[in-house]
């Protein structure tokens, strides 16, 4: 099949990429490269079976593909609101872009949602039921009303004008080539801890966030794409949920720093609880992940440690 994958060169863009071509896929990377960077792409650059675009998706573009993962949007907070209203362009330009592509070459599109549409949740673990409590005049809601605003686009194309699509909303997602200056809170800590910086748990430390490994997502968003009557919104994350008090102690822990931690403020409508609730994805599409955090992390760590070598 051809497949575009709009954010292709992002973190979790370029790992999906790498898994279509491995499977013998035609793939179109294509990227404003805002926050992506050739540098994750660099193996597939040779290869016949993928084409590089660069281009921005809140501008129109026709191409002739079977299935689109819409990824493109910047994912972490100081990214999201370093142009708060490029970002919701992004969601809402970029999306209805995407589904009239769509539309005229009858592709199946899959959007990537975010466990964001849930806001500081009252429903805890999160169902896809539940509609959410997000404040929609806050410094994230750039990101989360952008985000619910393309779940509206996704269904009323499919309802109106029949369009193939599939949501997904991702949990927190990590693995190497996430940008080690984006601020989350995965990359920061691992960074912090390798160059022996104190680690920076903002709050008292007690909210909690649910991590879950690139090389499992990625299976989530394919058997998702692929699977037949079912149009989501899905859930896709690990329900092991940790403190980030605790999440900063594993870090020190497994990179054996000796790093301190100290707290700062915490953000603005920063939710306090999250952990997905996974029953739909294992019932639908016979996916849970399979890579615990230990192994995960150390993957991560061994990425950091490269990369904050090199700089
Ligand atoms: P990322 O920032 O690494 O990737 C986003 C990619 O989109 C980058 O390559 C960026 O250059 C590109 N992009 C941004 N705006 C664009 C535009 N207007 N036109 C074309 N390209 C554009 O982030 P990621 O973590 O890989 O996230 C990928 C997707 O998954 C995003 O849609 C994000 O909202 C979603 N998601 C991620 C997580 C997570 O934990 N990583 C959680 C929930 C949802
Ligand atoms: N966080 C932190 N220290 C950091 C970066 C983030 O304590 O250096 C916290 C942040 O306040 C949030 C959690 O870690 O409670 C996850 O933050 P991230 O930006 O990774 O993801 P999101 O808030 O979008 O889930």
């Amino acid at each position: 099949m051809r497949v575009l994958v709009t954010g292709g060169a992002g973190f979790i863009g370029s790992h999906l990429c790498e898994r279509l071509v491995r499977e013998g896929h035609d793939v179109l990377c294509l990227d404003n490269f805002f926050t992506g960077n050739k540098r994750n792409i660099l193996p597939l650059l040779g290869n016949p079976r993928f084409e590089l675009i660069r281009h921005d998706i809140t501008e129109p573009i026709l191409l002739e593909v079977d299935r689109i993962y819409n990824l493109a949007c910047p994912a972490s907070p100081i990214h999201y609101q370093y142009n708060p209203v490029k970002t919701i362009k992004t969601s809402v330009m970029g999306t209805i872009n995407m589904l009239g592509l769509a539309k005229r070459v009858r592709a199946r599109i899959l959007q990537a949602s975010t466990s964001e549409v849930y806001g500081d949740p009252h429903v805890h673990p999160q169902t896809e039921e539940y509609w959410g409590n997000v404040n929609p005049i806050g410094i994230r809601s750039c990101y989360d009303e952008g985000k619910r605003v393309a779940e509206t686009l996704m269904m009323d194309y499919h309802r109106q004008n029949g369009v193939d699509i599939r949501i997904i909303r991702i949990f927190n997602t990590y693995g190497p080539r996430m940008a080690e200056n984006d601020g989350r809170v995965v990359s920061n800590f691992i960074v912090q801890a390798l160059r022996g910086e104190d680690l920076t748990v903002y709050g008292e430390g007690n909210q909690t966030r649910s991590f879950c490994y690139v090389d499992d997502l990625v299976e989530g968003m394919i058997r998702m794409m692929e699977c037949d009557g079912f149009v989501g919104p899905v859930n896709l994350g690990n329900p092991s949920e940790t403190t980030i008090l605790e999440f900063a102690r594993t870090i020190l822990e497994l990179t054996g720093s000796k790093s301190t931690i100290i707290f700062k403020p915490l953000p603005a409508d920063d939710p306090k609880q999250r952990r997905p609730d996974i029953s739909l994805a294992r019932e639908k599409l016979g996916w849970s992940p399979r890579v615990d955090v230990t192994t995960g992390l150390q993957r991560s760590i061994e990425y950091f440690a490269e990369v904050v070598g090199s700089s």
